[in-house]
């Protein structure tokens, strides 16, 4: 064997178990045993988990141009932020800029995946034009390895076309495509939008007014309901609202394919950081939500009601997130988390009880690996599956420090809290592409990881 790792907690479908892990050629090729191999990590007193499987980032920028997006991270620097955390699998969310189709900037994002990623990757096809030849890519994209489309219910062109994009999600449904859903109403933050101004209550602190609660709720039900009607597998991104999940749950009951993913800021803040002078650096779509919603959402992740906690990575420098020109209807959305992810949830989740080991493993890797067509190759550890692994230290204790992290945002918004469990060794295809915060890995060494269809686990 190329590597044994001894000694440690192996954290499989089955439960912790203390045992040695062989890898031969990229993969797990023994669990148990004697394991006699070239090289050896000693992982005792420490977990072995599968790498992180983060299904929602965004290290390309979807336009160019005036106004146009520019996130801090590309696939270089956000798949090194990756790797530092734990996350050796990336799902991107992939733009079409303006007059292409899906499928020509998917294109160019596997050529610039390709040639910078540091970690594997897969994509998700962003859905921006809902008509006949957007449609038929659908099925051509699910064909070749790519059985995931995003449609945004938060952009105004979304309420303008509402019967293109039901057509478009029956095909999805036909070809085993799931489909991640950005439930907020365009309209409900129209007119918030409108009277905030109205009122000159523009500063940042009413940023969470600028898009309630209210929004993201008919949203979500509207989602289940197209759910309900095309029959496609509908993923919810960034679900932040207890009444949200409460919808996804009654759909739940009544047998819908509805998955919830959740993002680390809705369990680890609430809406009182716009109060703080810099409150603009939390901003996010959906905004910070009550305690009473980060109450809900730690139960829905400890009952399985949650599917996924990904990060939403979608980083801005502070001076750009602070800029002064920018008010409570138009902040910049989105912050660095792909290096935090695994250790802020292991943290504030599995040191303090409120989740188990196992719903760890499961939120952070394998419930994505399963509904977007990685598991079993991603996502566990099992003879043949691809030896994505972290050896992780449970006691290791960092103050979090942005500025000395790997994303180009240059800071945290978790800056100076204390955070109890990091990865001591990341293996990625059986090669140690990190010790600690020490990233190894070449750009251009990840790789596209071939998909499913999906199917309903
Ligand atoms: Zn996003």
């Amino acid at each position: 064997m190329d590597l044994a790792i001894r000694g440690g907690t192996v954290v499989t479908a089955g439960g912790p178990v203390v045992t040695d892990v062989g890898v031969d050629g990229g993969r797990i090729a023994q669990l148990g045993g004697t394991v006699v191999a070239d090289t050896e990590i000693d992982a005792t007193g420490r977990f072995v988990l599968p790498g992180g499987v983060d299904a929602h980032v965004h290290l390309t920028s979807p336009v160019t141009g005036p106004g146009s997006y520019s996130w801090a991270d590309d696939f270089t620097t956000g798949t090194r932020a990756a790797l530092a955390g734990g996350v050796t699998t990336i799902g991107n969310m992939s733009f079409p800029r303006r007059g292409e189709q899906m499928a020509d900037g998917l294109e160019r994002d596997l050529a610039d995946a390709a040639a910078h990623s540091l970690t594997d990757y897969f994509q998700h096809p962003v859905l921006l034009e809902p008509d006949a030849k957007g449609i038929d890519q659908i099925g051509e994209l699910a064909a070749a390895g790519h059985p995931s489309i995003k449609v945004f219910l938060s952009f105004r062109r979304f309420d303008r076309q509402v019967l293109p994009y039901l057509d478009a999600m029956r095909r999805a449904a036909e070809v085993g495509s799931v489909v991640l859903l950005h439930c907020e109403d365009s309209s409900i933050m129209d007119s918030c939008w409108a009277r905030l101004r109205e009122e000159g209550r523009t500063h940042p602190r009413h940023y969470p007014e600028s898009r309630p609660v209210e929004a993201e709720r008919v949203a979500t039900e509207r989602a289940v309901s197209f759910c309900a009607t095309t029959g496609a597998a509908s993923y919810i991104v960034h679900l932040s609202s207890a009444a949200a999940l409460e919808a996804c749950r009654v759909a739940r009951g009544r047998g819908l394919p509805v998955y919830v993913e959740t993002r680390p800021i809705y369990l680890h803040l609430n809406r009182s950081r716009f109060e703080e002078p810099d409150g603009a650096k939390y901003a996010g779509a959906p905004p910070l939500r009550e305690d009473s919603d980060r109450d809900a959402l730690w139960a829905g992740v400890a009952d399985g009601s949650v599917s996924t906690v990904c990060t939403d990575h979608a980083p801005w420098t502070l001076a750009e997130k602070l800029d002064p020109a920018l008010d409570a209807t138009d902040l910049r959305q989105g912050m660095a988390e792909l290096e935090t992810l695994m250790p802020v949830l292991w943290s504030e989740g599995v040191a303090t009880g409120r989740i188990s080991l196992a719903r760890f493993v499961e939120v952070t890797s394998t419930n994505a690996a399963k509904l977007f067509g990685l598991y079993p190759r991603k996502g566990t550890i099992a003879p043949g599956s691809d030896a994505d692994l972290v050896v992780w230290d449970p006691d290791a204790t960092k103050v979090v420090d942005g500025s000395t992290m790997h994303s180009a945002a240059g800071y945290s918004h978790y800056d100076g809290w204390e955070v109890r469990g990091w990865p001591a060794v990341t293996i990625s295809r059986g090669e140690v592409v990190a010790t600690g915060a020490e990233v190894v890995a070449a750009p251009g060494r990840g790789r596209l990881v071939p998909r499913r269809p999906f199917e309903r686990p």
